[in-house]
């Protein structure tokens, strides 16, 4: 492989120099090193120095602290920030989650070797080339991800760092060392010390990569109950995880879809998904697009109009035909045929064409037009209006203001 001249932003460049000419060292670190040696575009580049915070601070404008304890600031450049962390050596970890404290050292070595992966321990400056201590550049040529000395004690450490392999070997398409495998199914039962949110990171991260097939590693490691609890479908078998896995790779990288894919097996996705502490909106969404795809499949414009009411356009319009025609595809769609999938999507393009009313506000008379007509606002207003909704719903036609007063007046009578 021949290795790219790295090229530095000029805001990373500027830093380095700054600190360099102070009498400090300063390296570009981790991520961003790795990504340019493979070619790919880093999203944010991280720099180490031997300086202390309160020295890094001494030497710029415009400074945030971060995470000033753990030795790291930020450093503002024209509206960006750039985090700068003293070099460091995590103390003992007796959590299995962070050291029980950090000491500050002078020794680039050191910092490095407190790092996950090989590939991640790399440093870069234009004045010392790469410093490539743990042979990541060979581990990026082999695509193998391999923890920085002994697996074992890494994962000790820290189990995050267990999701971080699976996460890094999906996002790069990298294989996972033989050593650092055995250590992940060693150390498999930390997993329940890292926080959901944390965990929840790192797996949306995989799920959204290109390879989100190495989803299956979590069977393959016996991860899952470790990591879903009591989610019946991802906690046993490796079967279920090959079935989401066919319907993930025929589904486009998004968040919600993917989500859903891996919810697809079970009974209650909203209760997985919340102990994972996800957001609202991916509950949701999740939820509703389960029991949509359970949901018998409509033959009719009418029956259809009601299953867009009780589901919402939302899903209609962004998610719930990406996802059937993935399910279909894959083999696991029970609701409906191919041909009956087809005539779906016709029924819903003419509905929507045609502007049917699909919401009580949509509808030509309202409840407030109905209490200048002479009707009581209380518990019968609110019976005749969604009566008035359901004739809409069967029959568009009647969606008009003098035909729904007739209507109310009958029901009134
Ligand atoms: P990404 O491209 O996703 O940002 P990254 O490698 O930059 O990947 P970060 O989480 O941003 O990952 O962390 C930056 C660097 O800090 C890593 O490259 C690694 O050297 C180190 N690091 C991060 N998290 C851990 C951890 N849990 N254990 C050990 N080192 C870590
Ligand atoms: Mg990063």
């Amino acid at each position: 492989m021949t290795i790219p001249a790295i090229k530095m932003p000029a805001h990373v460049a500027m830093i380095i120099n700054i600190l360099e000419s102070n009498g400090y060292e300063a390296f570009a670190v981790g991520g961003c090193v790795r990504d340019a040696i493979m070619g790919r575009t880093p999203h944010d580049w991280d720099i180490t120095t031997s300086a202390k915070p309160e020295e890094i601070k001494a030497l710029f404008h415009r400074t945030i602290d971060t995470g000033i304890k753990h030795g790291t600031i930020t450093v503002m450049i024209s509206g960006v920030g750039y985090e700068v962390t003293t070099y460091r050596i995590d103390g003992e970890y007796t959590d299995g989650r962070h050291p029980n404290e950090v000491t500050f050292t002078n020794n680039l070595i050191e910092d490095l070797k407190r790092r996950d992966f090989t590939i991640n321990a790399m440093a870069y400056n234009d004045r010392a080339g790469i410093v490539d201590a743990f042979d990541g550049i060979a581990d990026i040529e082999n695509k193998t991800i391999r923890c920085v000395r002994v697996a074992t004690e890494r994962f000790a450490e820290d189990a995050l760092r267990i999701l971080r392999a699976l996460r890094f070997s999906a996002q790069l398409d990298f294989s996972i060392s033989e050593d650092t495998c055995e250590a992940i199914k060693s150390l498999a039962a930390n997993l329940k010390l890292i926080s959901k949110e944390r965990i929840q990171t790192e797996l949306d991260k995989l799920i959204t990569s290109n390879n989100p097939d190495r989803i299956g590693l979590i069977a393959k490691y016996n991860l899952g109950s470790f990591i879903f609890e009591d989610a019946s479908s991802l906690t046993k078998d490796s079967d279920t995880f090959t079935k989401i896995i066919s319907v993930m790779n025929l589904l486009p990288a998004d968040h919600y879809l993917r989500w859903s894919a891996l919810m697809l097996f079970e009974n209650d996705p909203g209760h997985v998904l919340k102990k994972l502490k996800f957001d609202n909106k991916t509950i949701d969404i999740s939820s509703r697009l389960i029991k949509a795809i359970n949901f018998p499949i409509p033959n009719s414009k009418t029956k259809l109009r009601h299953m867009i009411v009780k589901f919402g356009k939302d899903l209609f319009d962004s998610y719930l035909f990406t996802f059937i025609d993935a399910v279909s595809h894959a083999g696991f769609y029970t609701a409906g045929t191919a041909a009956e999938i087809v005539h779906l999507k016709s029924m819903y393009d003419e509905i929507v064409s045609a502007g049917d009313c699909l919401s009580v506000k949509d509808m030509a008379i309202t409840g407030k037009d109905l209490i200048s007509e002479g009707f009581e606002p209380g518990k019968t207003l609110g019976e005749i209006i969604n009566y008035l909704f359901d004739l809409v719903l069967n029959d568009p036609s009647l969606n008009d203001y003098e035909t729904l007063l007739t209507f109310a007046k009958n029901y009134r009578n």
